[in-house]
């Protein structure tokens, strides 16, 4: 929903969580982060650029300026990319800054009915809840199997539901059965054990990325690892900490610390680039938190991405070949969150006959930021058309990305904007593990 469409309730006084005076003033006004930012890059105006959005969180800060309507709109547009981050000279830690303020409107103005109830229910019961998740999966799964789905699409009926219908192409296909069922096992490695790693199935990702998690646990254990799925954890908190949910996000942080520093593993590893950077803030999430913070920065110690883990050890050389033209999307959470850029391209220019071959502009964001690309529609399509533009212009058949949420993003983009090999490719969009998984598989059949 646009913030424009939103009713103001001022319950008054400022947050506790509300962007910080001191992490405020880090910014020199230069205006180099400028043309980092997808928003300002399409719009082309000052108060949709990172400058503008923190001279924005300034007023309201300082009490110059009332937290209007323009401001929500402005803070609802920022795909939270963290683009700026990279390019800001000065280490304004933008992302910090916009979860901020995203909490203080939170906690200062609710939405209309029925809008805040669907929040309310989305965030706080079903991301958290595994057998809502799998009940919806299997729902999903029936329809989407029944080929019921197709004939909706094929009637018309979808314009009838206005913007929902929309967005209705970016539903991802639901997977039976879901990555829930491996909770509380072990995949044994494959030859000697090198290490005990824990895995990490986030809440969505379960039901609608289960192969990527299964081909993901096969990657690790073709590389000596001993995987863990543990039982007790849950849903990340990415999605509420972006949201502006900060409390939620740090019961869901306190969760999985203890769920997942109780055995001594090696490694804790996320192939979600999204989820990956939240899971490495959390000793800034639990920065307040006496019982819980010296344990997060434990915890954060050994959390890696799998592209991450995987370019740091001695890799499994044993692939067969994978005879196709491939370029790589950032996702934005893992090159300007996570700061791992080299990963990923290390472990695809490794494969055995992949051509690698660079887009332009890789790291400016896809437009599809967590749930962006359904809540701010537009704005994220007009981004995915300007990057389409850039990966047709290299002419792979293929995409890789390291993150669900851009996977979806650009197999809709592929399929509206792509060029005809993209077009033609019934699935234009692979997790750099899942194209590891596929060269192992390959030199199996060799
Ligand atoms: S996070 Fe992304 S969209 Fe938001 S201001 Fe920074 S570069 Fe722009
Ligand atoms: S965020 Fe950084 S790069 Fe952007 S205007 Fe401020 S100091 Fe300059």
């Amino acid at each position: 929903m646009a913030a424009s469409e939103t009713a103001l309730r001022v319950l008054g006084g400022r947050h506790p969580d509300a962007p910080q005076q001191k992490d405020l003033d880090k910014c020199v006004h230069c205006g180099l982060c400028l043309n980092a930012c997808p928003t300002y890059r399409e719009l082309g105006v000052e108060m949709d650029s990172p400058r503008g959005r923190i001279y924005q969180m300034v007023q309201v800060a300082t009490g110059a300026a009332p937290m209007d309507e323009g401001y929500l709109e402005h803070m609802a547009l920022c795909l939270g990319c963290r683009a700026c981050e990279t390019a800001c000279p000065s280490g304004v830690e933008y992302g910090k800054l916009i979860e901020a303020a995203r909490t203080e409107i939170q906690a200062r103005v609710k939405k209309p009915f029925p809008w805040q109830q669907i929040e309310d229910f989305a965030f706080g019961t079903l991301l958290v809840t595994p057998w809502m998740l799998r009940f919806i999966g299997f729902k999903m799964w029936l329809y989407q199997k029944s080929g019921l789905e197709g004939l909706v699409r094929s009637s018309g009926l979808l314009k009838l539901l206005g913007p929902l219908g929309k967005i209705e192409h970016l539903t991802p296909e639901a997977q039976l059965p879901t990555f829930f069922s491996s909770y509380g096992k072990v995949f044994f490695a494959q030859g000697p054990r090198k290490y005990r790693v824990a895995m990490l199935g986030g809440c969505i990702a379960n039901v609608f990325f289960a192969r990527l998690h299964e081909a993901t646990v096969r990657v690790l254990q073709k590389n000596g690892c001993e995987v863990v799925v543990p039982a007790a954890q849950v849903c990340c908190g990415a999605l509420h900490a972006h949201a502006g949910r900060r409390e939620e996000a740090r019961a869901l942080a306190r969760q999985n610390v203890d769920a997942l520093l109780a055995t001594n593993f090696d490694a804790i590893i996320s192939n979600t680039g999204g989820c990956g950077a939240t899971l490495k803030e959390y000793h800034e999430i639990l920065e307040h938190d006496a019982a819980y913070h010296d344990k997060a920065k434990l915890f954060v110690a050994k959390l890696k991405d799998v592209n991450e883990f995987l370019a740091s050890i001695d890799l499994n050389m044993n692939m067969g070949r994978i005879d196709r033209r491939i370029t790589y999307q950032d996702s934005c959470h893992l090159c300007h969150g996570q700061k791992v850029k080299a990963a990923p391209r290390k472990l695809l220019k490794s494969i055995p006959g992949l051509d690698f071959v660079e887009m332009p502009a890789s790291d400016v964001c896809c437009g599809s930021a967590g749930i962006y690309n359904v809540i701010e529609n537009e704005m994220a399509e007009q981004i995915l058309s300007s990057k389409m533009k850039n990966a047709n212009s290299v002419f792979p058949e293929q995409i890789a990305s390291s993150n669900p949420g851009c996977m979806i993003q650009l197999a809709a983009g592929c399929k509206l904007h792509g060029n005809e090999k993209l077009k033609a490719n019934p699935v234009p969009v692979m997790h750099v593990v899942e194209l590891l998984d596929e060269a192992y598989r390959n030199s199996a059949k060799a």
